[in-house]
């Protein structure tokens, strides 16, 4: 994924954001803009800049390492390329991406992005995952 670089804006007295994987806080002009939007509205990445361009190592060497199979499934959802090449999504791309722990900069390996995306919305939490699938259960 390409980010956003976001520099030169004025830093303004306690602007500060703690990153998610490092725990340090900073100002926010340390972290990548990741949805830019209209005004200053921005939703900045839950993890500094540096700690980004730490995890892009980590994720190129386990690719490097780690090609994946043409009929690779999601550990997760089961789904493989021709699934997603016939839903019409990631007809062009890769519908896989490295998925690594923030905290422990640990691979676990490579999932699809669905799967990745709805894990960061629920800010990787157990608990939080598990209320979800709970209340989808709900009867
Ligand atoms: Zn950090
Ligand atoms: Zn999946």
């Amino acid at each position: 994924m390409q980010y956003d670089f976001f520099r030169g804006e004025p830093e303004e007295e306690g602007d500060f954001k703690v990153c998610y994987a490092c725990e340090v806080s900073l100002p926010k002009s340390k972290f990548r803009v990741l949805v830019r939007r209209h005004g200053n509205r921005h939703t900045l990445s839950s993890t500094c800049g540096a700690c980004d361009d730490l995890a892009e190592v980590i994720k190129k060497e386990f690719r490097r390492n780690n090609k994946i199979p043409e009929d690779y499934a999601c550990p997760l959802c089961k789904k493989t390329h021709l699934n997603y090449k016939n839903s019409g999504r990631y007809w062009t791309q890769s519908p896989f991406s490295v998925d690594h722990c923030q905290k422990t900069r640990v691979v676990r390996g490579w999932i699809c992005n669905p799967c990745n995306s709805a894990m960061g919305l629920a800010q990787h939490n157990p608990d939080l995952l598990k209320k979800m699938a709970n209340y989808l259960e709900r009867k």
